[in-house]
């Protein structure tokens, strides 16, 4: 926010480039340098919607990526600016809020304009306080080619005439890019190459976003209502409610770092990471001896140990999960191991941070990282493990060290 004021300050004018950006596009970044040129603006601001009140309801693809991707897509002009003032704030989002948020930021003369797509204009009559904000702003008006124009040219006649606004009116000829045809083509396996810049399309397979969901289901044999029926009669209260607020900790991060196949293979191993915790020690053993489960020497004197190991027998065995993905992202929440992948971080991680831990030492910065890197929160949270476990005159376990090793020289 400092550096909004700094930069805001000296702007005589300044465009807003309002949108959902799901994602965002070379129509968009046409536009926008369009207007910039066309109005003589100091700056373009992009403002991704934080919780846009008229799309409640609607699958909108999670703010940070849409924030990321917008930063991605307008790095290389010195004159556009991203926004996170609409993400950060919340409640349901509204444009008379964003403007006069930023209008607070900016010296009393600027003079604001609002990009938008020219549907916006036809409605904007509901949105909060039309009249207010179409004082405070210009409105400009942006379509793609085959746009009916009369329409709209009657709706800006009507709305100048009525409330003395200010709205302008801009055919883009790029905008023929769609972010809704870009998801289309995603999902139909087809290229999306110049229509977007390449590091948003990069970041877009990196996080496999928009992606069929249904082609890329997971299926498991038990339904995850079945599998919390059957952890629930497996473990204490007190461990089934752990266990429950894993598995929606690991849903958050998965939501932030993976694809939609991953998200849900991230709540079935976050349900099921402690599925052997609770066996009595007979039972345990017998379980151990049955499935093949090799017991070593520290598991041995610290048998608190096993479970993670024993657990991911139990998830193959019992719960019928043949997904190795999730069988390692149980075996190795304990312990950890070196190269892990994004489900097994994910699950080490959001057992260490899930909101039900009582408070103790690092586990507010453990948290502020898992949400900014998952190595960097990796490292952070072994080194507080392995020292607590030193502390504590208890055995360290090799694979935990090898960990450490690991993401240190990351
Ligand atoms: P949308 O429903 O996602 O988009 C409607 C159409 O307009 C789409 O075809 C979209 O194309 C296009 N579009 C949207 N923004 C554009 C832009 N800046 N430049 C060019 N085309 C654009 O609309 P939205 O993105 O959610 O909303 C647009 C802005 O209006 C946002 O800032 C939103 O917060 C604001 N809004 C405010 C209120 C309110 O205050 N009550 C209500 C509605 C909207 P693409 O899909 O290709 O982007």
């Amino acid at each position: 926010m400092r550096d909004e004021i700094t930069n805001f300050q000296t702007c005589k004018s300044i465009a807003i480039m309002g949108g959902t950006f799901d994602p965002i596009h070379n129509g968009h970044l046409v536009a926008a340098e369009a207007v910039r040129h066309r109005f003589q603006v100091d700056k373009v601001v992009f403002i991704p919607t934080g919780r846009p009140a008229h799309k409640e309801g609607k699958q909108v693809t999670h703010n940070e990526h849409r924030y990321l991707m917008t930063v991605l897509a307008t790095m290389r002009n010195e004159n556009f600016d991203v926004s996170r003032i609409e993400i950060d704030r919340p409640g349901k989002t509204y444009t008379i809020d964003t403007i006069e948020q930023l209008k607070a930021l900016c010296r009393s003369d600027v003079r604001l304009y609002f990009i938008t797509g020219a549907d916006a204009i036809h409605q904007i009559m509901s949105w909060k306080e039309p009249e207010r904000l179409l004082s405070l702003c210009d409105f400009v008006a942006v379509t793609r080619p085959g746009y009916q124009k009369n329409k709209l040219f009657e709706d800006i006649g009507e709305l100048r005439d009525k409330f003395a606004s200010r709205i302008h009116y801009m055919e883009v000829p790029a905008l023929a890019i769609s972010s809704s045809d870009i998801r289309n083509r995603i999902r139909r396996g087809e290229p999306i190459k110049y229509l977007l810049p390449q590091e948003v399309e990069d970041y877009i397979y990196k996080f496999g976003l928009y992606q069929d969901e249904e082609q890329n289901e997971v299926k498991f044999v038990l339904s995850i209502d079945t599998m919390r029926e059957k952890l629930q009669s497996a473990l204490s209260l007190k461990r089934y409610i752990h266990t429950m607020s894993v598995s929606q900790e690991a849903m958050r991060l998965a939501e932030v770092y993976c694809s939609a196949s991953e998200r849900q293979k991230a709540e079935v191993a976050g349900l099921l990471h402690d599925c052997a915790k609770d066996y009595p020690e007979g039972l345990r053993d017998r379980f151990c001896r049955e499935y093949k489960v090799p017991v070593d020497s520290i598991m041995q004197k610290q048998p608190d140990l096993i479970h993670p190991f024993l657990g991911a027998e139990v998830a193959k065995r019992e719960y019928q999960i043949q997904d190795e993905d999730i069988l390692n992202a149980i075996r190795y929440h304990t312990t950890g191991r070196a190269g892990m992948s994004k489900l097994e971080k994910i699950v080490f991680i959001a057992d260490y941070i899930e909101p039900g831990r009582e408070p103790f030492r690092g586990l507010e910065e453990a948290r502020r990282l898992a949400y900014l890197d998952l190595d960097m929160a990796m490292k952070y949270i072994l080194e507080e493990t392995i020292q607590y476990v030193k502390e504590r005159g208890r055995l360290l376990h090799p694979l935990s060290q090898e960990a450490l090793d690991y993401y240190k020289n990351k």
